[in-house]
């Protein structure tokens, strides 16, 4: 449910609505508008008796949020969130630009990318140092010395880094490097990370699934805002279908649908969602006339010798050339 308090309704009667929520037993959910405070009442499924707050001086009234997930609800915040990374705010009218390779190889191999992905006009950097590979004999990354490369491309181009933290346990580690920490498709549904990262104040990537539905992701963004991150980037990454030729199905339809239904900003993945780098750029743009406030694009300065997702990757010129297509396709629908 959400209680929504009168304009110019005063800190004493927004108080009092909180400690009567707490006393019931629910979480307070704040939330300051320009114009009035909206509260959200977070807890289990009792049914709650409405008249109990609407009855409460400073309250305009009361709305019931119909869906399971409720702080991610357009229901509770009808005006879109913007996710702030560094300079890029994510869910504005700008679409922010992410790119890297797929994993931090080397120190080199790192180096070259970023000041390649930032002189094409990405604003931030992605590479994985801890990876969730399909096989255990696969590369696993380099850990905390791919999160110092990391680091150090962030000094050397001003980039904000996006980096996967895989369990709760690496969270303080990776958090000392990142600015954007990622959950992988594998871990969507990894409930005590979810909690875990909803503890901390960095952004989050959330990626969807590739067997999960909308309303699945959603609810997992639930989790991070429910305790207390509201800093969430929702990810469409593509799903698994029967479609062999292609390593995944981008989920286009995600993106209006989530735009719909949740105030979070989406961010496409099309370098996962079809997996094959000619193919790439296309995707992208399509997500952009979606309407993704951003994407993630795996970008490699030699595809054929990367440790990971190499045939997915764009080489720097090519990823140069998707920016400037992106452009275009954002200024047709009125975006930056
Ligand atoms: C990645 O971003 O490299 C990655 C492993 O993505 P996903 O979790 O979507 O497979
Ligand atoms: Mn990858």
């Amino acid at each position: 449910m959400i209680i929504i308090m009168r304009a110019g309704a005063t800190q004493t009667q927004i108080q009092n609505v909180v400690s009567r929520i707490e006393k019931d037993g629910y979480k307070a959910h704040l939330s300051d508008g320009s114009e009035r405070t909206i509260i959200g009442l977070i807890g289990d499924d009792r049914p709650i008796d409405r008249r109990t707050y609407e009855v409460m001086e400073g309250v305009e009234k009361s709305v019931k949020v119909l869906q399971p997930y409720k702080l991610v609800s357009r229901d509770l915040y009808e005006t879109d969130t913007i996710v702030n990374v560094n300079k890029i705010k994510f869910g504005d009218s700008q679409i922010g630009i992410i790119a890297g390779p797929c994993s931090v190889e080397d120190r080199t191999q790192l180096l070259e990318t970023a000041h390649a992905v930032k002189e094409a006009g990405a604003q931030a950097l992605r590479g994985g140092a801890f990876k969730p590979r399909s096989s255990p004999y696969s590369f696993q990354g380099l850990g905390e010395k791919g999160l110092k490369i990391l680091a150090e491309a962030r000094e050397q181009t001003g980039l904000p880094i996006v980096t996967e933290v895989m369990t709760p346990e690496q969270i303080p580690l990776v958090t000392n490097y990142a600015d954007v920490l990622q959950i992988g498709a594998r871990n969507m549904q990894n409930y005590e990370l979810l909690k875990s990262v909803g503890r901390t104040s960095h952004p989050i990537l959330l990626k969807r699934g590739m067997m999960a539905t909308l309303e699945e992701l959603l609810m997992s963004a639930e989790y991070i805002l429910s305790e207390g991150n509201n800093n969430v980037l929702i990810c469409e990454r593509g799903i698994r279908t029967f479609e062999k030729y292609t390593r995944n199905t981008t989920d286009i339809n995600a993106v209006p649908v989530l735009k719909s239904l949740t105030h979070l900003p989406i961010i496409v993945d099309p370098s996962h969602g079809i997996g094959k780098w000619n193919f790439v750029t296309p995707v992208a743009l399509a997500a952009i006339a979606a309407g993704a406030d951003g994407l993630i694009i795996e970008v490699h300065p030699k595809p054929e010798e990367a440790l990971s997702d190499g045939g997915q990757s764009l080489i720097p010129k090519r990823f140069a050339e998707l920016v400037t297509k992106s452009r275009a396709i954002a200024a047709a629908i009125g975006r930056k």
